[in-house]
């Protein structure tokens, strides 16, 4: 666990305006400050139309430069009559390094399968892009003891087929669909033996020093008060926050919890 760096990112999903995501850029860059060098990795992922917005906050920003920029999806192919699609290029264009990738609102409100999943991630990472790659249960499958068997199939659709050399590139954030946005979180011992369970498939497809060195992140309903606890299991490597980290203050507080794991 301890050589890998935490990475705290966060979802602003579809909030705010050019001067919000600004200001929240600022702030979140500027709250970096006196945090060491190396101890936690910090991302954040706009709205598309505010990609730009974001990166020239963050370039005039101290503190900025330590701040990863994202978008919240990407289109399979490199450019033409894709109307409403962006691509892996485009994003790079306006300042990403990475993007989220089969997010739980992409697959269950708008109806993303797993092989359009894959297919993105394979995209996002042959267009040099790095990528977070969502997976979870829904409530549902939870309550049908189907967890391990979801999270399993999704993390093996998605890196079937990925260059091994493109997988250090990979994050991943299990998410229980049951838990995001709603207040309710799983609880750090059964967010860890999910993650441990999402490490050993990782083990298996691509081989235990990937698996070692894979970050984990944790997200639903993270907040100030419970990231701590959340952050210090073994196999939780930070997490992928959404709404509080739409607050400069709160995200920033989960931010240290991700930085004290590496102290
Ligand atoms: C998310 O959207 O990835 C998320 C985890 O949301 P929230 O933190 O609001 O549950």
């Amino acid at each position: 666990m301890a050589d890998r760096v935490p990475y705290v990112a966060g979802n602003w999903k579809m909030n705010g305006d050019r001067a919000s995501a600004a200001k929240l850029a600022r702030e979140v860059a500027q709250g970096l400050a006196g945090l060491a060098e190396g101890s936690v990795e910090v991302g954040v992922f706009p709205p598309f139309v505010h990609l730009q917005t974001v990166a020239a906050a963050l370039s005039g920003a101290a503190g900025g430069t330590r701040v990863r920029l994202g978008g919240q999806d990407v289109y399979t192919q490199a450019s033409g009559a894709f109307t409403g699609e962006v691509s892996a290029a485009m994003l790079r264009d306006v300042g990403c390094v990475s993007v989220l990738i089969g997010h739980s609102e992409r697959r269950h409100v708008i109806g993303e399968s797993d092989e359009l999943i894959a297919a993105k991630l394979k995209a996002a990472l042959a267009g040099g892009l790095s990528a977070v790659l969502c997976v979870g249960e829904t409530l549902e499958e939870r309550r049908a003891g189907r967890t391990d068997e979801v999270n399993e199939r999704q993390v093996r659709s998605a890196l079937a087929g990925v260059p091994a050399e493109s997988l250090e590139r990979v994050t991943i954030a299990y998410e229980p669909v049951w838990a995001i946005g709603t207040g309710v979180t799983a609880s750090p011992a059964d967010a860890q033996d999910a993650h441990a369970k999402i490490r050993a498939v990782v083990r298996a497809v691509a081989g235990a020093e990937r698996a070692r060195a894979m970050r984990i992140q944790y997200g639903g309903s993270v907040k100030a008060d419970n990231a701590r606890e959340l952050f210090a299991q073994p196999d939780i490597d930070g997490g992928l926050i959404g709404g509080a980290s739409l607050k400069a203050g709160e995200f920033l507080e989960i931010v240290r919890a991700g930085a004290a794991r590496s102290a």
